[in-house]
């Protein structure tokens, strides 16, 4: 048999090594704007336009120009409003009812809102001294012509959708999507519905990864589940490195008898680390296969989780294009001792929350055993444990990362 030893790696190691290999795909599609949330740009887009194109009132009431010794009444000669402007002459003495969004007069340069006025005779009175310029939107005060907007490798959020229409843009260009393959791995793995026999669990893993897949730009095929025999999963691995970006596996990387998954990477393909000085995940793998990047994710259902957040997603998001970027790390007080050997970087589930003082606070989620799914499920942050540290006291401050730095 192979002797499965292999240099254990820090977690900042690993992502070196994943992050030196792994870039962005090189071929990009063209999307209408409201298919393109979420996906990455592959261009910097420029703004043709100023936004607001025009000089434009920020509230209801009266457009006027401003002059030292503001006269204390004033003539209504027209009304303006958004996408109706009036297109008249304003004089001296004389004012225009405007909406907010109203294109401003060009002979005005202030607006006093209609509170702030009485109306008697087609004659606005100001009841407080005017102020020259007020609640005036200039012409690009949003977004100036020429600037760019959105960058190369950003990642479309719903705000970035909306400040691109509000330029006029119909399309972008994004990264092409990746293909994604899952197989899980195990002679003990039934499906949902299915009867259990004496030794068998179900397949949770799938359900979590394809959910954890499941964003747009990401097509997941199913490779369903191969049993620990080594040809079954060399042929399912031929097949997925054929076609696929990315292979994710679960189970099958460590080094029990029935764990094949490893020595066929390092027969067949290219094993860059296959250790990694994290908890849970220790047996997490890296390598080429084929055409395809290879995770090989120990099979401990928490282990998948917490392996792919840390590791395999930032990987994705490179090789879809995405500018890197640390996910947010918190401080917050932990309320109860956190149990930790050192050795290996920990990454335990915490459940936080903000004191009535608004400073955070965080709880271990309970037991932290990684096929304990529930902890995961109960959990909104990961607790990030240097390895050097030992058992951590309540009171303790410590960083966390919110589940939402992962969607
Ligand atoms: P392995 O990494 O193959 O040694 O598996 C480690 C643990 O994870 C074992 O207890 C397996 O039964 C369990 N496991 C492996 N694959 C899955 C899966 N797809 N869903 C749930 N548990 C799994
Ligand atoms: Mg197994």
């Amino acid at each position: 048999m192979r002797q499965k030893t292999s240099h254990l790696l820090s977690v900042s190691d690993a992502h070196t090594e994943i992050t030196s290999r792994v870039t962005a795909v090189s071929e990009t599609e063209t999307l209408p704007l409201e298919q393109a949330l979420q996906r990455v740009l592959a261009e910097d887009v420029i703004s043709k336009i100023n936004v607001p194109p025009h000089r434009n009132s920020a509230m209801d009431g009266f457009a006027f120009k401003a002059i030292p010794d503001q006269l204390e009444q004033l003539s209504i000669i027209g009304n303006a409003y958004a996408g109706k402007p009036f297109t008249g002459q304003v004089g001296t003495g004389e004012c225009v009812r405007i909406m907010t969004g109203a294109a401003l007069p060009p002979d005005t340069d202030s607006v006093v809102i209609q509170e702030n006025v009485t109306v008697e005779n087609n004659k606005i009175h100001f009841t407080a001294p005017p102020e020259p310029g007020r609640n005036v939107r200039d012409a690009g005060s949003d977004i100036k012509e020429g600037k760019i907007i959105s960058t190369r490798g950003q990642r479309l959020s719903a705000a970035d959708l909306g400040v691109l229409a509000s330029t006029g843009i119909t399309h972008v260009r994004v990264f092409r999507e990746i293909n994604i393959g899952i197989i899980n791995n195990g002679d003990e793995l039934k499906i949902p519905g299915e009867t259990l026999a004496y030794g068998e669990i179900y397949n949770s893993n799938r359900y979590t990864l394809s959910g954890l897949l499941q964003r747009p730009g990401i097509q997941i095929t199913d490779f369903g589940v191969v049993r620990d025999n080594p040809d079954t999963i060399e042929q399912v691995f031929q097949q997925a490195g054929d076609s696929m970006d990315v292979i994710i596996s679960s189970g099958g990387v460590s080094v029990g008898d029935a764990d094949h998954i490893g020595n066929l990477l390092h027969e067949l393909g290219e094993c860059y680390f296959s250790k990694v000085a994290v908890k849970p995940g220790k047996p997490l793998t890296f390598g080429r296969f084929q055409n395809s990047w290879f995770f090989g994710l120990p099979g401990n259902p928490v282990s998948v989780m917490v392996t792919f957040y840390i590791f395999v997603l930032p990987a994705l998001r490179r090789l879809m294009g995405e500018t890197p970027k640390m996910p947010l790390q918190l401080n917050a007080s932990c309320t109860g001792l956190l149990r930790k050997k050192p050795g290996r970087e920990d990454y335990q589930r915490g459940i936080f929350k903000t004191e009535p003082d608004g400073s955070l606070s965080v709880t271990g989620s309970g037991l932290q055993e990684s096929h304990r799914l529930s902890s995961m499920a109960q959990a909104n942050c990961l607790i990030v444990l240097p390895a050097d540290s030992g058992d951590v006291q309540p009171g303790t401050p410590v960083r966390i990362i919110p589940f939402t730095e992962f969607h």
